[in-house]
């Protein structure tokens, strides 16, 4: 057992570091005030190849190990950024990495890893399904070399900040099903031909995160965009649920420690009573706490991502990484912001909107309820909750 990072990892996070303080608060806050796209951000990240970090060399990516990927992710958010804005490139990719043909893999993989083309948009949340996925109803229908897509989805994000999409859709009616997990496939949707048939509706929600609901009326889409086999869609989704979970956690890991670093610094300056208020127990105890389950999560997370790298099965340790880590940062938020008292409310310290952003960790792209029911059944053996 050896807890110490590689000097090649030390490497990599000392130079997101670098790249990071290029980007400092007053650039997230004024984003997150304009309600724009962090779109210099994520093209120096795109330029010095860190997006690409997971996809192999020889598709001119890093290739890197899913280890690493979290380390960048990890630091954008420790240094007061939120990686959500890109990190969606990294874990749609390994759907066609793993997935897809040698042809879609040269004409895409290379594409994104340069930057030329962005892969930042993933369309499987529907109203009428909401977490059971399985459910979903936009459909593509065969028709000679093309699918042809109708219905609707929601809470699809950077869709205009993107050119290509991964969409899951039904092409067997669920009725005609045996097994419900069949009959959804997965395609590559070149966002820059969808004009016309596909309506993008922008929604206003509590954090700077360019979601929008989908209409699909008649979107034309190529069947050599067919990832994989027809009817194989909701499989091939489930083989990326660790890699996400991973990343997840270790975004809300760097939001944790972004959390209690400032907490705690604040807690020695502001002087309240005569003394500094993390003189307190009432102050530093939750502070203190949240940082010891921080620490705790983040061993969890390189459990799962050296499994992962391994190729050995890691789906437990991706989901306990994953709810424990989010957990963890929303406390550390809740902690941060009472060390700031009214200030904690003030756009000017970052703090929250750092608390509005770790807040969806909990719920995107995976609810924790989920989460714990995947513990329950698949780990500890109790009946299927849903
Ligand atoms: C900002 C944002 C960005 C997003 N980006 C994307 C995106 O890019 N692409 C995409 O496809 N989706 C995206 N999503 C959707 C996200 O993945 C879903 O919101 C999430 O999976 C939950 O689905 P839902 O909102 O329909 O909740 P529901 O499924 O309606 O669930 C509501 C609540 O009930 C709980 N619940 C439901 N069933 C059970 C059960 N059996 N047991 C216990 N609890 C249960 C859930 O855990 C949740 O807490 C985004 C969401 C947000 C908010």
């Amino acid at each position: 057992m050896d807890f110490n990072l590689t000097e090649e990892q030390l490497q990599i996070r000392d130079e997101i570091r670098r790249v990071c303080r290029e980007f400092p608060d007053r650039y997230w806050r004024e984003v997150d005030r304009r309600r724009d796209y962090p779109e210099a951000f994520v093209r120096k990240l795109t330029e010095l190849g860190w997006l690409g970090a997971l996809i192999p060399a020889e598709y001119g990516g890093t290739g890197l190990g899913i280890t690493e990927a979290s380390m960048i992710l990890e630091e954008i958010n420790r240094s007061g950024g939120n990686a959500t804005v890109c990190h969606a490139q990294m874990y749609t990719m390994g759907t066609l990495l793993r997935h897809g043909s040698e042809e879609q893999k040269k004409r895409y993989l290379s594409k994104i890893a340069t930057g030329e083309l962005r892969l930042q948009a993933f369309g499987v949340t529907e109203p009428n399904a909401g977490s059971e996925t399985t459910r979903i109803q936009t459909t593509a229908a065969r028709k000679g070399n093309k699918y042809v897509v109708h219905g609707q989805k929601i809470f699809i994000s950077r869709v205009l900040q993107s050119d290509l999409m991964l969409l899951l859709a039904r092409t067997t009616p669920y009725d005609e099903l045996e097994d419900k997990s069949r009959g959804l496939s997965v395609f590559i949707v070149d966002l820059r031909e969808a004009q016309g048939k596909m309506e993008v509706k922008p929604l206003d929600i509590m954090i700077n995160h360019h979601t929008n609901a989908l209409f699909f009326d008649g979107l034309e889409v190529p069947a050599e965009n067919l990832i994989g086999q027809e009817g194989m869609g909701f499989r091939y989704i489930i083989d990326g649920w660790n890699a996400e979970r991973i990343l997840i956690a270790a975004e809300a890991i760097g939001d944790g420690r972004w959390f209690t670093e400032r907490a705690a610094k604040y807690a020695g300056e502001r002087v309240v009573f005569s003394r500094p208020i993390g003189a307190n127990q009432g102050i530093q105890f939750p502070i203190a706490q949240a940082y010891a389950r921080i620490e705790a999560a983040d061993l969890v997370r390189y459990h799962a991502a050296t499994k992962f790298d391994r190729k050995e099965s890691c789906g437990a340790e991706a989901n306990m990484a994953k709810f424990l880590a989010s957990e963890a940062a929303w406390e550390a938020a809740n902690a941060c912001l009472t060390t700031h008292g009214g200030y904690g409310f003030a756009t000017e310290y970052d703090v929250e909107r750092k608390f509005r952003e770790t807040r969806l960790l909990t719920v995107a792209p995976v609810s924790n309820n989920l989460v714990l029911a995947y513990l329950a059944q698949h780990v500890l053996g109790m009946p299927k909750s849903y």
